[in-house]
């Protein structure tokens, strides 16, 4: 007994040196990851359902390993936000956005780009200065620039966040709230923050088409965002039906795999080309 004891005892800080081995490793592979250019942005086009027009896209980051490939944002995102590399990866997709919008530019289209911030890097010292310095160093329009922040850091870290945020509109860029629904859901900070969209979670948008709860969570959602004066994007969009849906609840615009999956900017260049 007392051996077997023993053994699951060792097992266990076996297992728990080799997560940590682990975690050591993928850090040293994201490091390098920035110093080789593996990291990639998506584009995924958000259309506006008024003038049915792609103005505006969301930037996906992801990984190129050179061994395991294509590597999704959710298998990296979240062990590097538990260390300082989420703020380089960070600056890495604000640079690489500036870049896509001023390429965009060039091939004759003002299309918006909507960057993730984690948590992290909205209380991170001189994230705008970083921002202001990137719009200045590829001289590009700042209303072509919107960031998407969730819930949680809005309501945690409320005074940090309204500073960035007025700082942030201030210079005309935009301030999206990403995931709305599935964080903390104070409404309070919805009224008081500087904003300009909710992004619907796709979990509500999934089944709005059979489920009676969920058509009024995103009715309400939207009633509410227009008496504030904030735009409502619906995320993950995959059926015509969900689109009528939310076309007959005034929806502002939509993003999902029914236009688009995220596509890397070659893609999204011809896509465009041919939306027009
Ligand atoms: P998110 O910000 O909520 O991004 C939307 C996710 O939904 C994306 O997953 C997108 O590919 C997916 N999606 C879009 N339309 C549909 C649809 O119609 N159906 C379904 N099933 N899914 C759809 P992705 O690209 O894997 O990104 C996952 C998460 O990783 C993002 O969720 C975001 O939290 C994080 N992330 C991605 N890029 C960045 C980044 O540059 N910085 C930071 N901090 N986080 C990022
Ligand atoms: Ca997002
Ligand atoms: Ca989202
Ligand atoms: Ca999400």
């Amino acid at each position: 007994k007392d051996n077997n004891n023993k053994n699951s005892i060792q097992f266990y800080s076996q297992s728990l040196q080799d997560a940590s081995l682990h975690i050591i490793e993928l850090e040293k592979e994201l490091r390098d990851a920035i110093k080789y250019h593996q990291f990639e942005l998506y584009l995924q086009p958000i259309v506006n359902l008024e003038q049915n027009s792609i103005y505006k896209a969301e930037a996906l980051i992801r990984w190129n390993h050179p061994e395991k490939g294509l590597i999704s944002p959710i298998q990296f995102i979240p062990e590097a936000e538990k260390s300082e590399l989420i703020n380089a990866i960070g600056h890495w997709v604000i640079k690489s956005a500036c870049e896509l919008v001023k390429q965009l530019n060039k091939h004759g289209y003002n299309i918006k780009i909507s960057i993730n911030l984690s948590p992290s890097q909205v209380i991170e010292e001189n994230l705008f200065s970083f921002i202001h310095n990137c719009i200045k160093e590829y001289n590009i329009e700042p209303d072509l620039l919107e960031f998407e922040v969730t819930e949680g850091v809005l309501v945690n870290d409320y005074a940090i966040a309204e500073k960035l945020l007025s700082k942030i509109r201030a210079i005309g860029m935009s301030v999206s709230v990403d995931d709305f629904g599935t964080g903390y859901s104070s409404l309070a900070y919805l009224k008081r923050l500087p904003l300009d969209f909710v992004k619907i979670d796709q979990s509500f948008v999934k089944d709005i088409v059979v489920d009676d709860n969920d058509k009024a969570i995103v009715r309400a959602v939207i009633a509410m965002a227009h008496n504030l004066n904030l735009g409502v994007t619906a995320e993950g969009v995959e059926t015509v039906e969900q689109l009528k849906f939310l076309k007959n609840n005034a929806c502002n615009s939509v993003q999902g795999y029914l236009y688009s999956r995220p596509i890397n900017f070659e893609s999204f260049l011809k896509l465009i080309k041919e939306f027009y």
